[in-house]
């Protein structure tokens, strides 16, 4: 039995785009398949299970989606609604698996009850894997009766353009950045308009970059990173100053740095950020463009990999070595 939830509000960005959804579903024209794409942070798995429990309620309206008041919204509440299938990446890999998607493409063929949609929500489409895509094609062209499909993914190339073109895409956009400005002021960030403008990332993502959480281990990441390059201690030591934070988090931070590090040596901006640039500027002549290169290339595949599962203790010991290694030669 899933735990009772409360209904998902509408990122009040992104109003607008709900707006869109809604009059497509006053008309009866709504789009069996929708598909939302935008930068991270944007709010697109937020934005995306509004629209769900908004098209499954009773009284839905265009400005505040679900009525929170009728039996289709106390059953989603309960975590309980019979017309409503959420698909989520599962296993250490993280992927949508085939077994699933074809799960679903069976109830998807029954015909709803009437003058209701049966739902279907995959709020990260793109870990499905190449089989489970290709399970969901026949479905994405004929769906059952009243049937939605509603799909989000941060990387839209990674789903065949097979899936893609079955789809309605729409890309999430800060449609209404007035309101963006508000709520982040609300959770505290005074320079809010600024820092929209210049960090290229959704509201959630400043967010979390402004707690001071992350503030803390991106300064201990730096401060590893800096350790390793200027040989300033043991890569003992260094994988020890930041051995509690997840493989992830440390491989998207340096897989990011080693990619600047390459511009940097090739000429081309790397934005404005003075701490980053600062950083970047320190090591750079560490490794030549190729080297940097290539590690990025494997902090990449090893961040895509299952390795995102291992201890951050045994993924980072192999690759400082071999960085270590590479800056002596
Ligand atoms: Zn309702």
């Amino acid at each position: 039995m899933a735990e009772p939830t409360s209904l998902t509000p509408c990122p009040p960005w992104l109003l607008g785009h709900w707006q869109d959804v809604y009059k497509r579903h006053e008309q009866g024209s709504l789009p069996h398949a929708l598909l939302f794409t935008g930068m991270p942070g944007i709010g697109k798995k937020q934005f995306v299970r509004f629209v769900a429990e908004a098209l499954l309620c009773r009284h839905t309206n265009a400005q505040t989606g679900a009525c929170g008041q009728c039996d289709a919204c106390a059953q989603i509440q309960a975590g309980a609604h019979a017309e409503l299938k959420v698909l989520n990446p599962e296993g250490a890999a993280m992927n949508i698996k085939v077994d699933a998607v074809r799960d679903l493409v069976v109830w998807l063929q029954l015909s709803a009850p009437r003058d209701q949609y049966r739902v279907a929500l995959l709020d990260t489409a793109d870990a499905m894997n190449h089989n489970a895509a290709n399970s969901l094609l026949k479905t994405l062209e004929e769906p059952g009766e009243r049937a939605v499909l509603i799909l989000a993914a941060d990387k839209p190339g990674s789903l065949p353009a097979t899936v893609r073109s079955r789809c309605q895409s729409t890309n999430l956009t800060l449609r209404d950045q007035p309101a963006a400005i508000n709520w982040l002021t609300e959770q505290g960030i005074s320079d809010a308009a600024e820092q929209l403008v210049h960090a290229n990332v959704g509201p959630l993502v400043l967010v979390e970059r402004n707690s001071g959480e992350w503030q803390a281990s991106r300064q201990a990441l730096q401060k590893a990173w800096l350790d390793l390059f200027l040989m300033r201690a043991s890569i003992g030591k260094i994988v020890d100053s930041v051995s509690d934070l997840p493989t992830t988090q440390c491989l998207s931070h340096f897989s990011h740095w080693a990619m600047l590090a390459n511009k940097k040596h090739l000429n081309l901006p790397i934005g404005a950020d003075p701490a980053t640039t600062e950083l970047v500027s320190e090591v750079h002549q560490g490794l030549d463009s190729e080297q940097w290169f290539s590690l990025y290339d494997r902090m990449q595949a090893l961040y895509r990999s299952d390795s995102a599962s291992f201890k951050t203790q045994t993924v980072l010991e192999g690759l400082f070595a071999d960085i270590r290694t590479m800056t002596k030669a």
